[in-house]
C-alpha cells in the first residue's frame, strides 16, 4: 500500500550528486533546443550569471497538439555536450521514452527530467526505470498535468525502486481547465503535501510553466522561495519572441538576471 513505500524513500541531498549543486538550485535555459547557435548563446549568457548551475533545454518536445516544433532530436544532444564543455554548467533534458534516455546517457547528459505528460504513464515510467537501474544520473520528476498527488508519488516510487536515489520533484502547476490568469494553477498545497510525505525529496518550482507569461514569472518564483522550495527551473531564451515553443513565457537572459537580483532568497535549511 502507499504508506509502505513512501516513508522509506530516502533521497541523497542534491549537494551530494557530484555536480557541484547548491541550494536553492537554479536551473535555466530555453524551452527547446532550436539550433546550435541559440543553445550556445543562451548557455553563455546564463553561465555569466554565477547563480545558474544547470542548463536546461528540451530535445524531444511533447507538444499538446501535433504540427508544431517537436524538437531537434539527437543532434541537440551534441549542442548540449558543447554547452557542458564550454561553460562547465551541468546539462539537463527531458526524457519520455527508453530510447531518449539511452541517447541522453550516451552523450553524457548530467541530469534528466520526466515531463508532466509522462509522469501520468506508469508503463513508460517502468520502462524508464529499467534503463535507469544501475546508473547514477539524477532524475527530476515533474508533477502530472492533473492534480493527482498519488500519481506524482507513484512515479517517484517506481524510480526509487529501480535504485535511483538522486531524485527531485518539479512543481510546474496543474491544468486549470477553466480560463485562468495563470497557464497552470499552482495548487501549492500539493507541493507542500509531497514534502511532508517524502521529507528528504528536494522540490524545485518551475514558475515558467505555471505563469505562462514572462511578466508573471517573478511573482511565482518569489512565492516558491517563500515556501522554502529547494530551487527554480526557469525558461530563458535569447529571443523569446521567435521561440519555437512556449514563446510567451520565456525570459530574456537580461530579464532573468534582473529577476534573480530582485528575488528575496531565504536561508535554506534542506
Ligand atoms: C518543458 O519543460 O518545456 C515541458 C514540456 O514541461 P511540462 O512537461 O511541465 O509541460
Ligand atoms: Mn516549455
Amino acid at each position: 500500500t502507499k504508506t509502505e513505500l513512501e516513508p522509506r524513500i530516502e533521497i541523497s541531498p542534491l549537494t551530494e550528486w557530484g555536480l557541484n549543486l547548491n541550494y536553492p538550485l537554479i536551473i535555466a535555459g530555453p524551452c527547446s533546443a532550436e539550433s546550435e547557435e541559440q543553445v550556445l548563446t543562451a548557455a553563455h549568457a546564463l553561465a555569466r550569471n554565477g547563480n545558474v548551475r544547470v542548463f536546461r533545454a528540451g530535445i524531444w518536445k511533447p507538444r499538446t497538439r501535433p504540427g508544431g516544433f517537436e524538437g531537434a532530436g539527437e543532434k541537440g544532444l551534441q549542442w548540449l555536450k558543447r554547452v557542458k564543455d564550454e561553460t562547465g554548467l551541468a546539462v539537463a533534458t527531458e526524457v519520455a521514452m527508453p530510447q531518449h534516455l539511452e541517447l541522453a546517457l550516451k552523450y553524457g547528459i548530467d541530469m534528466v527530467w520526466v515531463g508532466a505528460r509522462t509522469t501520468t504513464n506508469p508503463f513508460l515510467v517502468e520502462q524508464l526505470a529499467s534503463v535507469l537501474a544501475g546508473t547514477s544520473i539524477p532524475v527530476l520528476v515533474k508533477n502530472p498535468i492533473t492534480p493527482d498527488l498519488e500519481l506524482w508519488i507513484g512515479t517517484l516510487e517506481r524510480l526509487w525502486r529501480s535504485g535511483i536515489t538522486r531524485l527531485a520533484a518539479i512543481h510546474r502547476g496543474f491544468h486549470p481547465y477553466e480560463r485562468s490568469r495563470l497557464r497552470n494553477i499552482p495548487k501549492w498545497e500539493l507541493a507542500i503535501d509531497l514534502k511532508s510525505r517524502i521529507p528528504s525529496l528536494p522540490i524545485i518550482c518551475d514558475p515558467s510553466h505555471i505563469a505562462g507569461a514572462a511578466n508573471l514569472v517573478p511573482e511565482i518564483a518569489q512565492h516558491a522561495l517563500d515556501l522554502s522550495m529547494d530551487g527554480l527551473m526557469v525558461e530563458v531564451h535569447p529571443n523569446p519572441a521567435i521561440a519555437l515553443s512556449d514563446a510567451r513565457q520565456q525570459l530574456t537572459p537580461d530579464a532573468f538576471t534582473n529577476m534573480l537580483s530582485e528575488l528575496t532568497f531565504h536561508q535554506n535549511t534542506s
